[in-house]
């Protein structure tokens, strides 16, 4: 039994609070907050019986944070909001002293550059404080890392080769939206390529490489190589890795949009003067762009994310590749968000769960594969994301 302070109400944050609601013997007093509390009200609307309470925060603000967490005393801050947002949460747990857990790194919001370094650098501060801090807990982060520490754990004696691939083969009807925040969703897939290879990154110009790769339930799909946060933290945890890449799928008609974006500069995050007032392009952009939580109601088809891992095994080679479907309509019926907001707020309770009853512990700054993946995976199939494995196969990779 404990209580846990959600921040950020978007699709993530929707799952998120429904995914608790469902638990009380774990998540007994939930509340959610966040910039606009009209949205949290829908959603603890939308939940109903009084599972959920609703708070308003600014989350840039530090003594916001600390004066919302002392009144509420939650176990647990699950950050939901921006990665914008992850350093003033994490600073708001250790005044606090309250165990922290994210979905994706911090990013300054005047480069589009996202690493670990600034949240992996307060490891002493969380440790002195007695508190933890589960970084990167959802799908890719999250899922993707527990993937690759069972199949560690279980099936080799040295993970080589590791490719993470994702593939969204839904339909929304739009001609053009993206699948979670517009603004930290273009700043990822329009930044350089880069992957790890004997030791080192190779960097590639965006989108350079690419490969038609068979997801199951799907079929085919062109899937691109790019950069993506987990990369850094599974190369460091897994020294046996020889190369590590991830692979996601994208639509031609989505990658014409792209670029056209980029084109005419409305990627663009050095603000512009306009009429008088600074104006960020991408900021622009995502308010006229379709809200990602707006999505699901007509979404079709399925997303498909797995590892494909080869390695050694008692002095042989072998291969795996574990991955999990979600449908965009279950999650939807289930939740009223769509399968990208549902494939990552899933894992986000779980980890708090994992953190809440004491089952994943520890003092300091940790990724979710520093833990044991078992329990997490026993988890993925009682709450909403079975997977699947396959030994022995051809990769394609
Ligand atoms: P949304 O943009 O839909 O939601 C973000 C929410 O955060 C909004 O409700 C917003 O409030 C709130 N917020 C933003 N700034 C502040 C602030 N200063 N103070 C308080 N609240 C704030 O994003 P998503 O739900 O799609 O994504 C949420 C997070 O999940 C992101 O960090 C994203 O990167 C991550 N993610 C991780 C994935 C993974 O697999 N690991 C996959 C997909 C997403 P308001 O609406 O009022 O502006």
């Amino acid at each position: 039994m404990g209580k846990v302070l959600i921040i950020g109400a978007g699709g993530v944050g929707r799952v998120v609070a429904f995914k608790c609601a469902q638990h009380p013997d774990v998540f007994s007093e939930i509340l959610l907050a966040s910039r606009t509390k009209s949205k949290c009200d829908q959603i603890a609307a939308d939940i109903g019986g009084d599972r959920v309470r609703t708070a308003r925060v600014d989350a840039d603000n530090v003594p916001e944070l600390v004066a919302l967490i002392r009144s509420f005393q939650p176990d647990l801050v699950l950050n939901v909001a921006l990665p914008y947002q992850d350093l003033t949460i994490m600073e708001a747990c250790l005044e606090t002293g309250v165990h922290y857990l994210d979905t994706a790194n911090y990013e300054p919001r005047d480069e589009a550059k996202f690493e670990y370094k600034w949240q992996w650098a307060l490891h002493d501060r969380f440790r002195e404080k007695g508190i933890m801090a589960l970084l990167g807990c959802g799908f890719d982060p999250g899922v993707t890392s527990v993937f690759t520490a069972y199949a560690a754990k279980h099936h080799f004696d040295e993970i080589h080769y590791l490719d993470i691939v994702d593939c969204n083969a839904g339909d929304h009807g739009k001609a053009f939206a993206t699948n979670f925040n517009p603004e930290i969703n273009i700043r990822e897939v329009t930044q350089k390529g880069k992957y790890w290879k004997e030791g080192k990154w190779v960097e590639t110009e965006p989108h350079a490489i690419s490969k038609v790769l068979q997801y199951p339930g799907i079929g085919p799909r062109k899937s691109y190589l790019i950069y993506h946060e987990e990369l850094e933290s599974l190369v460091k945890n897994f020294p046996t890795l020889k190369q590590a890449r991830f692979w996601m799928t994208f639509g031609d008609e989505y990658l014409t949009h792209l670029r056209v974006i980029q084109n005419i500069g409305m990627a663009g995050i050095e603000p512009v003067r306009f009429k008088g007032v600074d104006i960020v392009p991408l900021e622009f952009l995502k308010a006229v762009l379709p809200d990602p939580g707006e999505l699901g109601e007509n979404y079709t088809g399925e997303t498909s994310i797995g590892c494909r891992i080869r390695g050694i095994k008692d002095g042989k080679e072998r291969t795996y590749y574990v991955w999990n479907n979600c449908r965009h309509q279950d999650a939807f019926r289930e939740t009223g968000a769509q399968g990208v907001s549902y494939t990552t707020g899933v894992p986000a309770m779980i980890g708090a769960r994992m953190v809440m009853t004491g089952v994943w512990s520890g003092q300091g700054v940790f990724n979710v594969e520093e833990f044991n993946p078992d329990p997490f995976m026993e988890r993925l199939n009682l709450d909403g994301l079975p997977w699947h494995e396959k030994f022995d196969i051809d990769l394609e990779l």
